[in-house]
Protein backbone atom coordinates (compact mmCIF):
# COMPACT_ATOMS: atom_id res chain seq x y z
CA UNK A 1 0.00 0.00 0.00
CA UNK A 2 1.56 3.43 -0.62
CA UNK A 3 1.60 5.98 1.34
CA UNK A 4 -1.51 8.02 3.08
CA UNK A 5 -2.86 10.48 0.94
CA UNK A 6 -5.88 13.22 2.01
CA UNK A 7 -7.93 15.22 -0.33
CA UNK A 8 -11.23 17.24 0.21
CA UNK A 9 -13.09 15.46 -2.29
CA UNK A 10 -16.60 17.83 -2.37
CA UNK A 11 -17.19 20.79 -4.75
CA UNK A 12 -16.11 23.74 -2.85
CA UNK A 13 -18.81 25.97 -1.80
CA UNK A 14 -21.62 26.54 0.69
CA UNK A 15 -23.11 22.91 0.67
CA UNK A 16 -25.13 20.73 2.82
CA UNK A 17 -21.90 18.61 3.63
CA UNK A 18 -18.17 18.06 2.38
CA UNK A 19 -16.18 15.44 2.24
CA UNK A 20 -12.48 14.75 3.22
CA UNK A 21 -10.93 11.66 2.14
CA UNK A 22 -7.47 9.85 3.08
CA UNK A 23 -6.23 6.35 1.30
CA UNK A 24 -3.30 4.41 1.94
CA UNK A 25 -0.72 3.35 4.54
CA UNK A 26 -1.64 4.67 7.69
CA UNK A 27 -4.82 6.22 7.33
CA UNK A 28 -6.58 4.72 9.89
CA UNK A 29 -3.72 5.79 12.32
CA UNK A 30 -4.05 9.16 11.40
CA UNK A 31 -7.65 9.07 11.93
CA UNK A 32 -6.98 7.76 14.91
CA UNK A 33 -4.94 10.76 16.13
CA UNK A 34 -7.99 13.54 15.11
CA UNK A 35 -11.31 11.63 15.76
CA UNK A 36 -12.72 11.61 19.29
CA UNK A 37 -14.03 7.67 18.85
CA UNK A 38 -12.05 4.45 19.54
CA UNK A 39 -11.70 3.33 16.71
CA UNK A 40 -10.83 -0.37 16.77
CA UNK A 41 -14.59 -0.62 17.68
CA UNK A 42 -15.47 1.00 14.65
CA UNK A 43 -17.12 -1.32 12.20
CA UNK A 44 -15.77 -1.48 8.71
CA UNK A 45 -17.94 1.08 5.87
CA UNK A 46 -20.15 1.83 8.80
CA UNK A 47 -21.05 5.41 9.56
CA UNK A 48 -19.98 6.32 12.95
CA UNK A 49 -20.48 9.50 14.83
CA UNK A 50 -18.49 12.15 16.51
CA UNK A 51 -15.89 14.68 16.31
CA UNK A 52 -12.43 15.94 14.78
CA UNK A 53 -10.47 17.25 17.36
CA UNK A 54 -7.10 19.85 17.02
CA UNK A 55 -5.54 20.17 20.54
CA UNK A 56 -8.52 19.92 22.57
CA UNK A 57 -10.79 21.69 20.37
CA UNK A 58 -13.61 20.38 18.56
CA UNK A 59 -12.92 21.59 14.71
CA UNK A 60 -16.62 20.10 13.37
CA UNK A 61 -19.13 17.28 14.37
CA UNK A 62 -18.49 14.94 11.67
CA UNK A 63 -19.62 11.18 10.71
CA UNK A 64 -16.75 8.73 9.27
CA UNK A 65 -16.41 5.83 7.27
CA UNK A 66 -13.35 3.59 7.48
CA UNK A 67 -13.14 1.01 4.66
CA UNK A 68 -10.63 -1.97 5.17
CA UNK A 69 -8.92 -2.83 1.89
CA UNK A 70 -8.99 -4.17 -0.37
CA UNK A 71 -12.65 -3.40 -1.30
CA UNK A 72 -12.53 0.16 -1.34
CA UNK A 73 -12.08 2.54 -4.11
CA UNK A 74 -8.36 2.54 -4.39
CA UNK A 75 -8.31 -0.87 -2.90
CA UNK A 76 -6.46 0.12 0.01
CA UNK A 77 -7.57 1.41 2.77
CA UNK A 78 -9.59 4.26 2.71
CA UNK A 79 -11.48 7.02 5.43
CA UNK A 80 -14.20 9.20 4.62
CA UNK A 81 -15.33 12.10 7.23
CA UNK A 82 -18.63 13.90 6.21
CA UNK A 83 -18.25 17.43 7.87
CA UNK A 84 -20.89 20.16 7.38
CA UNK A 85 -20.60 21.96 4.18
CA UNK A 86 -18.93 25.51 3.17
CA UNK A 87 -15.36 26.19 3.20
CA UNK A 88 -13.93 26.33 6.98
CA UNK A 89 -15.08 22.56 8.03
CA UNK A 90 -13.13 20.72 5.00
CA UNK A 91 -10.41 23.57 5.07
CA UNK A 92 -9.76 22.92 8.74
CA UNK A 93 -10.13 18.79 8.77
CA UNK A 94 -7.73 18.58 5.89
CA UNK A 95 -5.15 20.91 7.46
CA UNK A 96 -5.49 18.98 10.27
CA UNK A 97 -4.99 15.30 8.48
CA UNK A 98 -1.75 17.13 6.74
CA UNK A 99 -0.66 17.51 9.89
CA UNK A 100 -1.09 14.56 11.53
CA UNK A 101 0.63 12.37 9.15
CA UNK A 102 -1.38 12.23 5.72
CA UNK A 103 0.24 13.79 2.20
CA UNK A 104 -2.08 16.12 0.29
CA UNK A 105 -2.83 13.90 -2.88
CA UNK A 106 -2.00 14.66 -6.28
CA UNK A 107 -4.78 15.96 -8.66
CA UNK A 108 -6.63 12.54 -9.76
CA UNK A 109 -4.79 10.69 -7.10
CA UNK A 110 -7.32 8.75 -5.74
CA UNK A 111 -8.37 7.28 -9.15
CA UNK A 112 -5.08 6.85 -10.15
CA UNK A 113 -4.36 4.47 -7.09
CA UNK A 114 -7.22 2.57 -8.44
CA UNK A 115 -5.55 1.78 -11.62
CA UNK A 116 -2.12 0.93 -10.60
CA UNK A 117 -4.13 -1.83 -8.18
CA UNK A 118 -6.27 -3.14 -10.76
CA UNK A 119 -9.38 -1.84 -9.54
CA UNK A 120 -10.27 0.12 -12.87
CA UNK A 121 -8.38 0.16 -15.95
CA UNK A 122 -7.66 3.39 -18.04
CA UNK A 123 -10.95 3.35 -20.15
CA UNK A 124 -12.73 3.42 -17.28
CA UNK A 125 -10.77 5.68 -14.95
CA UNK A 126 -11.23 8.01 -17.95
CA UNK A 127 -15.04 7.25 -17.80
CA UNK A 128 -14.90 8.73 -14.41
CA UNK A 129 -13.52 12.11 -15.45
CA UNK A 130 -16.22 12.11 -17.95
CA UNK A 131 -18.42 11.53 -15.52
CA UNK A 132 -17.19 14.57 -13.30
CA UNK A 133 -17.30 16.66 -16.56
CA UNK A 134 -20.76 15.69 -18.15
CA UNK A 135 -22.99 18.57 -19.37
CA UNK A 136 -25.59 16.43 -21.01
CA UNK A 137 -27.40 13.35 -20.16
CA UNK A 138 -26.35 11.80 -23.27
CA UNK A 139 -22.44 12.59 -21.89
CA UNK A 140 -23.19 11.09 -19.01
CA UNK A 141 -25.13 8.30 -20.41
CA UNK A 142 -21.60 7.57 -22.62
CA UNK A 143 -19.44 8.03 -19.31
CA UNK A 144 -21.66 5.55 -17.54
CA UNK A 145 -21.94 3.16 -19.92
CA UNK A 146 -17.99 3.24 -20.20
CA UNK A 147 -17.36 2.89 -16.48
CA UNK A 148 -19.38 -0.20 -16.24
CA UNK A 149 -16.15 -1.60 -18.71
CA UNK A 150 -17.96 -1.88 -22.19
CA UNK A 151 -14.48 -0.19 -24.19
CA UNK A 152 -12.51 -2.53 -21.94
CA UNK A 153 -14.56 -5.52 -22.83
CA UNK A 154 -14.52 -4.93 -26.33
CA UNK A 155 -10.69 -4.12 -26.77
CA UNK A 156 -10.17 -6.97 -24.24
CA UNK A 157 -12.30 -9.73 -27.30
CA UNK A 158 -9.80 -8.05 -29.99
CA UNK A 159 -6.60 -8.32 -28.31
CA UNK A 160 -7.61 -12.11 -27.57
CA UNK A 161 -7.98 -12.69 -30.60
CA UNK A 162 -5.00 -11.19 -31.84
CA UNK A 163 -3.21 -13.39 -29.54
CA UNK A 164 -4.98 -16.16 -30.93
CA UNK A 165 -3.51 -15.47 -34.74
CA UNK A 166 -0.25 -14.37 -33.08
CA UNK A 167 0.10 -17.85 -31.46
CA UNK A 168 -0.76 -19.71 -34.55
CA UNK A 169 1.67 -17.51 -36.63
CA UNK A 170 4.59 -18.15 -34.19
CA UNK A 171 3.88 -22.05 -34.09
CA UNK A 172 4.20 -21.35 -37.94
CA UNK A 173 7.61 -19.92 -37.10
CA UNK A 174 9.10 -21.83 -34.94
CA UNK A 175 7.80 -25.62 -36.01
CA UNK A 176 7.30 -25.51 -39.57
CA UNK A 177 11.09 -24.42 -40.43
CA UNK A 178 11.78 -28.04 -42.26
CA UNK A 179 8.55 -27.53 -44.37
CA UNK A 180 9.30 -26.31 -48.44
CA UNK A 181 6.16 -24.44 -48.17
CA UNK A 182 4.85 -21.73 -45.94
CA UNK A 183 2.36 -22.79 -43.99
CA UNK A 184 -1.60 -22.19 -45.22
CA UNK A 185 -2.37 -18.84 -43.84
CA UNK A 186 -5.84 -18.11 -45.84
CA UNK A 187 -8.18 -18.72 -42.05
CA UNK A 188 -5.60 -16.48 -40.38
CA UNK A 189 -6.12 -13.70 -42.79
CA UNK A 190 -10.10 -13.86 -42.34
CA UNK A 191 -9.80 -13.67 -39.10
CA UNK A 192 -7.60 -11.03 -39.17
CA UNK A 193 -9.57 -9.00 -41.46
CA UNK A 194 -12.47 -9.62 -39.34
CA UNK A 195 -10.50 -7.63 -36.02
CA UNK A 196 -9.66 -5.05 -38.70
CA UNK A 197 -13.28 -4.52 -39.66
CA UNK A 198 -14.19 -4.47 -35.87
CA UNK A 199 -11.25 -1.72 -34.97
CA UNK A 200 -12.62 0.38 -38.70
CA UNK A 201 -16.16 0.26 -36.65
CA UNK A 202 -15.32 1.33 -33.51
CA UNK A 203 -13.42 4.29 -34.97
CA UNK A 204 -16.15 5.24 -37.12
CA UNK A 205 -17.78 6.23 -33.72
CA UNK A 206 -15.38 8.46 -32.51
CA UNK A 207 -16.97 11.53 -33.79
CA UNK A 208 -19.99 10.71 -32.47
CA UNK A 209 -18.33 9.94 -29.22
CA UNK A 210 -16.60 12.98 -29.08
CA UNK A 211 -19.31 15.41 -29.95
CA UNK A 212 -21.29 13.82 -27.20
CA UNK A 213 -18.68 13.87 -24.85
CA UNK A 214 -17.06 17.43 -25.39
CA UNK A 215 -20.00 19.16 -27.13
CA UNK A 216 -19.88 21.04 -30.19
CA UNK A 217 -17.02 23.40 -30.05
CA UNK A 218 -18.81 26.53 -31.25
CA UNK A 219 -17.65 30.26 -32.85
CA UNK A 220 -19.78 32.98 -33.25
CA UNK A 221 -18.37 35.55 -35.39
CA UNK A 222 -19.35 38.85 -37.37
CA UNK A 223 -18.69 42.47 -37.72
CA UNK A 224 -19.28 44.86 -34.54
CA UNK A 225 -22.68 45.48 -33.61
CA UNK A 226 -24.35 42.64 -36.44
CA UNK A 227 -25.89 40.96 -33.16
CA UNK A 228 -23.69 38.52 -31.48
CA UNK A 229 -23.74 38.58 -28.13
CA UNK A 230 -27.44 39.46 -28.59
CA UNK A 231 -27.99 35.57 -30.65
CA UNK A 232 -25.78 34.25 -27.40
CA UNK A 233 -28.58 35.78 -25.36
CA UNK A 234 -31.16 34.23 -27.28
CA UNK A 235 -29.40 31.01 -27.18
CA UNK A 236 -29.06 31.06 -23.73
CA UNK A 237 -32.50 32.33 -22.62
CA UNK A 238 -34.09 29.33 -24.77
CA UNK A 239 -32.07 26.48 -23.84
CA UNK A 240 -31.01 25.41 -20.46
CA UNK A 241 -27.18 26.77 -20.08
CA UNK A 242 -25.40 24.13 -18.47
CA UNK A 243 -22.24 26.20 -16.97
CA UNK A 244 -21.91 29.78 -17.41
CA UNK A 245 -18.14 30.22 -15.97
CA UNK A 246 -14.96 28.53 -15.81
CA UNK A 247 -12.67 30.20 -14.77
CA UNK A 248 -10.05 27.98 -16.21
CA UNK A 249 -6.60 27.34 -14.25
CA UNK A 250 -4.20 27.72 -17.06
CA UNK A 251 -6.19 29.71 -19.63
CA UNK A 252 -9.27 32.45 -18.40
CA UNK A 253 -11.57 31.81 -20.53
CA UNK A 254 -15.27 32.16 -20.46
CA UNK A 255 -17.36 29.15 -21.24
CA UNK A 256 -20.83 29.07 -21.84
CA UNK A 257 -22.43 25.42 -23.01
CA UNK A 258 -26.01 25.19 -23.99
CA UNK A 259 -27.86 22.09 -24.30
CA UNK A 260 -29.94 21.91 -27.19
CA UNK A 261 -31.66 18.80 -26.58
CA UNK A 262 -28.70 16.66 -25.90
CA UNK A 263 -25.91 18.65 -27.70
CA UNK A 264 -23.79 20.44 -25.98
CA UNK A 265 -22.99 23.72 -27.87
CA UNK A 266 -19.29 24.45 -26.27
CA UNK A 267 -19.40 28.50 -26.68
CA UNK A 268 -16.09 30.12 -25.79
CA UNK A 269 -15.69 33.51 -25.36
CA UNK A 270 -12.64 33.90 -26.71
CA UNK A 271 -13.79 35.36 -29.50
CA UNK A 272 -14.61 38.67 -26.92
CA UNK A 273 -18.47 38.39 -28.04
CA UNK A 274 -19.36 39.86 -24.45
CA UNK A 275 -16.18 42.30 -24.47
CA UNK A 276 -15.52 43.69 -27.00
CA UNK A 277 -17.13 44.95 -30.19
CA UNK A 278 -14.94 43.67 -32.71
CA UNK A 279 -13.51 40.60 -33.15
CA UNK A 280 -11.48 41.35 -36.12
CA UNK A 281 -9.75 44.18 -35.14
CA UNK A 282 -9.62 43.38 -30.96
CA UNK A 283 -8.09 39.72 -31.37
CA UNK A 284 -6.37 40.22 -34.86
CA UNK A 285 -7.36 38.03 -38.10
CA UNK A 286 -4.82 35.34 -37.25
CA UNK A 287 -6.27 34.40 -33.70
CA UNK A 288 -9.96 34.68 -35.20
CA UNK A 289 -8.73 32.72 -37.51
CA UNK A 290 -7.18 30.03 -34.96
CA UNK A 291 -10.38 29.77 -32.79
CA UNK A 292 -11.83 29.13 -35.93
CA UNK A 293 -9.60 26.34 -37.28
CA UNK A 294 -10.24 25.08 -34.17
CA UNK A 295 -14.43 25.07 -34.51
CA UNK A 296 -16.74 22.24 -35.04
CA UNK A 297 -19.12 24.88 -36.18
CA UNK A 298 -18.78 28.29 -37.06
CA UNK A 299 -21.87 30.95 -36.90
CA UNK A 300 -21.39 34.11 -38.76
CA UNK A 301 -23.69 36.73 -38.64
CA UNK A 302 -24.13 39.63 -40.88
CA UNK A 303 -26.57 43.03 -41.09
CA UNK A 304 -28.55 42.92 -43.71
CA UNK A 305 -29.56 46.24 -43.30
CA UNK A 306 -26.10 47.23 -44.44
CA UNK A 307 -24.55 45.90 -47.81
CA UNK A 308 -21.66 43.64 -47.53
CA UNK A 309 -18.25 45.17 -47.15
CA UNK A 310 -14.18 44.33 -47.26
CA UNK A 311 -14.24 42.84 -43.77
CA UNK A 312 -17.55 40.73 -44.00
CA UNK A 313 -16.00 39.59 -47.68
CA UNK A 314 -12.72 38.83 -45.26
CA UNK A 315 -15.23 36.37 -42.75
CA UNK A 316 -16.88 34.74 -45.33
CA UNK A 317 -13.38 33.63 -46.88
CA UNK A 318 -12.55 32.33 -43.32
CA UNK A 319 -15.67 30.41 -43.12
CA UNK A 320 -15.52 28.92 -46.73
CA UNK A 321 -14.25 25.52 -46.00
CA UNK A 322 -15.32 25.46 -42.60
CA UNK A 323 -18.96 23.81 -41.24
CA UNK A 324 -20.95 26.79 -40.57
CA UNK A 325 -24.41 28.26 -40.56
CA UNK A 326 -24.61 31.58 -42.25
CA UNK A 327 -27.36 34.36 -40.18
CA UNK A 328 -28.84 37.28 -42.08
CA UNK A 329 -29.93 39.46 -38.87
CA UNK A 330 -31.74 42.14 -38.37
CA UNK A 331 -34.24 41.00 -41.21
CA UNK A 332 -36.84 43.45 -39.30
CA UNK A 333 -35.33 46.42 -40.95
CA UNK A 334 -34.52 47.40 -44.61
CA UNK A 335 -32.97 44.86 -46.78
CA UNK A 336 -29.84 46.19 -48.22
CA UNK A 337 -27.72 43.30 -48.33
CA UNK A 338 -27.83 41.27 -51.55
CA UNK A 339 -26.15 38.11 -50.60
CA UNK A 340 -25.90 36.04 -54.27
CA UNK A 341 -22.24 34.62 -53.23
CA UNK A 342 -22.30 30.59 -53.88
CA UNK A 343 -21.16 28.71 -50.56
CA UNK A 344 -21.52 25.50 -51.65
CA UNK A 345 -23.83 24.18 -48.55
CA UNK A 346 -23.44 26.31 -45.95
CA UNK A 347 -27.12 27.45 -44.96
CA UNK A 348 -28.42 30.79 -44.66
CA UNK A 349 -31.24 31.75 -42.56
CA UNK A 350 -33.12 34.84 -41.87
CA UNK A 351 -32.86 36.17 -38.82
CA UNK A 352 -34.13 38.99 -36.09
CA UNK A 353 -32.66 38.41 -33.09
CA UNK A 354 -34.19 41.13 -31.82
CA UNK A 355 -37.69 39.77 -32.78
CA UNK A 356 -36.62 36.26 -32.13
CA UNK A 357 -37.63 35.35 -35.74
CA UNK A 358 -35.23 32.86 -37.17
CA UNK A 359 -33.74 31.10 -33.85
CA UNK A 360 -35.85 27.88 -33.46
CA UNK A 361 -34.93 27.32 -37.78
CA UNK A 362 -31.06 28.05 -36.55
CA UNK A 363 -31.54 25.84 -33.82
CA UNK A 364 -33.12 22.61 -35.73
CA UNK A 365 -30.45 23.34 -38.47
CA UNK A 366 -27.24 22.90 -35.85
CA UNK A 367 -28.95 19.50 -35.08
CA UNK A 368 -29.09 18.45 -38.49
CA UNK A 369 -26.21 19.00 -39.33
CA UNK A 370 -24.46 17.46 -35.88
CA UNK A 371 -27.12 14.72 -36.97
CA UNK A 372 -28.35 14.84 -33.68
CA UNK A 373 -30.98 12.18 -34.03
CA UNK A 374 -27.91 10.02 -34.99
CA UNK A 375 -26.76 10.96 -31.35
CA UNK A 376 -28.50 8.24 -29.52
CA UNK A 377 -25.80 6.12 -26.99
CA UNK A 378 -28.22 3.24 -26.12
CA UNK A 379 -25.69 0.43 -25.55
CA UNK A 380 -23.11 1.49 -28.01
CA UNK A 381 -19.53 1.05 -27.35
CA UNK A 382 -18.31 4.48 -28.50
CA UNK A 383 -14.73 5.67 -28.45
CA UNK A 384 -15.40 8.81 -26.26
CA UNK A 385 -11.55 10.56 -26.51
CA UNK A 386 -8.35 11.77 -28.60
CA UNK A 387 -6.37 9.34 -27.12
CA UNK A 388 -8.23 6.25 -27.72
CA UNK A 389 -9.26 7.33 -31.07
CA UNK A 390 -5.00 7.45 -32.08
CA UNK A 391 -4.34 4.30 -30.52
CA UNK A 392 -7.17 2.98 -32.63
CA UNK A 393 -5.62 4.10 -35.79
CA UNK A 394 -2.34 3.60 -34.64
CA UNK A 395 -3.54 -0.41 -34.19
CA UNK A 396 -5.40 -0.69 -37.41
CA UNK A 397 -2.55 0.73 -39.29
CA UNK A 398 -0.50 -2.43 -37.98
CA UNK A 399 -2.88 -4.73 -38.53
CA UNK A 400 -3.71 -3.82 -41.91
CA UNK A 401 0.14 -3.70 -42.78
CA UNK A 402 0.06 -7.17 -41.44
CA UNK A 403 -2.95 -8.27 -43.45
CA UNK A 404 -1.30 -7.00 -47.05
CA UNK A 405 1.57 -9.35 -46.03
CA UNK A 406 0.35 -11.98 -45.09
CA UNK A 407 -2.12 -11.55 -48.81
CA UNK A 408 1.55 -11.26 -51.03
CA UNK A 409 2.47 -14.27 -49.04
CA UNK A 410 6.11 -12.70 -47.40
CA UNK A 411 7.04 -14.95 -45.06
CA UNK A 412 5.90 -15.25 -41.47
CA UNK A 413 8.45 -13.88 -39.42
CA UNK A 414 7.97 -10.30 -41.64
CA UNK A 415 4.33 -10.06 -40.31
CA UNK A 416 4.49 -11.33 -37.18
CA UNK A 417 6.11 -8.23 -36.03
CA UNK A 418 3.10 -6.44 -37.01
CA UNK A 419 0.71 -8.49 -35.76
CA UNK A 420 2.67 -8.41 -32.23
CA UNK A 421 2.69 -4.34 -32.27
CA UNK A 422 -0.99 -3.76 -32.91
CA UNK A 423 -1.79 -6.23 -30.07
CA UNK A 424 0.88 -4.15 -27.64
CA UNK A 425 -0.61 -1.14 -29.04
CA UNK A 426 -4.36 -2.07 -28.25
CA UNK A 427 -3.19 -2.70 -24.73
CA UNK A 428 -2.39 1.38 -24.67
CA UNK A 429 -6.41 1.95 -24.49
CA UNK A 430 -6.77 -0.15 -20.99
CA UNK A 431 -3.49 0.67 -19.97
CA UNK A 432 -2.10 -2.43 -19.97
CA UNK A 433 0.66 -1.13 -21.87
CA UNK A 434 1.25 2.11 -21.26
CA UNK A 435 3.88 4.73 -20.25
CA UNK A 436 4.62 6.40 -16.93
CA UNK A 437 4.41 9.62 -18.25
CA UNK A 438 1.39 9.73 -20.20
CA UNK A 439 -0.40 7.79 -16.96
CA UNK A 440 0.70 10.98 -15.23
CA UNK A 441 -0.76 12.90 -17.89
CA UNK A 442 -4.20 11.39 -17.99
CA UNK A 443 -4.22 11.69 -13.94
CA UNK A 444 -3.52 15.31 -14.27
CA UNK A 445 -6.44 16.34 -16.05
CA UNK A 446 -8.59 15.28 -12.58
CA UNK A 447 -9.43 17.58 -9.92
CA UNK A 448 -7.64 16.88 -6.60
CA UNK A 449 -10.07 14.34 -4.33
CA UNK A 450 -10.79 12.48 -7.34
P1 LIG B 1 -22.51 42.48 -31.39
O1 LIG B 1 -21.64 43.67 -31.31
O2 LIG B 1 -22.32 41.76 -32.68
O3 LIG B 1 -22.39 41.58 -30.22
O4 LIG B 1 -24.01 43.00 -31.47
P2 LIG B 1 -25.09 43.13 -30.33
O5 LIG B 1 -25.74 41.85 -30.06
O6 LIG B 1 -24.51 43.87 -29.18
O7 LIG B 1 -26.16 44.02 -31.06
C1 LIG B 1 -25.86 45.32 -31.52
C2 LIG B 1 -27.12 46.11 -31.65
O8 LIG B 1 -27.95 45.55 -32.64
C3 LIG B 1 -27.94 46.11 -30.36
O9 LIG B 1 -28.48 47.40 -30.19
C4 LIG B 1 -29.03 45.09 -30.63
O10 LIG B 1 -30.22 45.37 -29.95
C5 LIG B 1 -29.25 45.28 -32.12
N1 LIG B 1 -29.79 44.08 -32.75
C6 LIG B 1 -29.39 42.80 -32.60
N2 LIG B 1 -30.15 41.99 -33.36
C7 LIG B 1 -31.05 42.77 -34.01
C8 LIG B 1 -32.11 42.51 -34.93
O11 LIG B 1 -32.42 41.37 -35.32
N3 LIG B 1 -32.80 43.59 -35.40
C9 LIG B 1 -32.53 44.85 -35.01
N4 LIG B 1 -33.25 45.85 -35.50
N5 LIG B 1 -31.53 45.12 -34.12
C10 LIG B 1 -30.81 44.10 -33.62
Amino acid sequence: MDDCIAAISSAVGQAGIGIVRMSGEGSFDVLDRVFDKDISKIENKKMTYGHIIDRGNIIDEVMVSAMKEPYTYTREDVVEIYTHGGMMSVKKVLELLLRSGARLAEPGEFTKRAFLNGRLDLTQAEAVIDIIHAKTDKAHQLSVNQLSGSLKGLVKEYRDKLLDILSHVEYNINFTEDMQEEPDDSMLIVDAKEVRDKLSKLLSTANKGKILRDGVNTVIIGKPNVGKSSLLNALLKENRAIVTDVPGTTRDVIEEYIDLDGLALKISDTAGIRDTDDIVEKIGVEKSVSFIDNADLVIAIFDSSRELDKEDMRIIDLIKDKRAIILLNKSDLDKKLDFDLDLGDIPIIETSIKEGKGIEELEETILRLFNSGDLEVSNDVLVSNVRQQEILNRAYDSLNSAISDMERGVPSDCYEVDLRSAWEILGEITGETIEDDILDKIFSDFCIGK
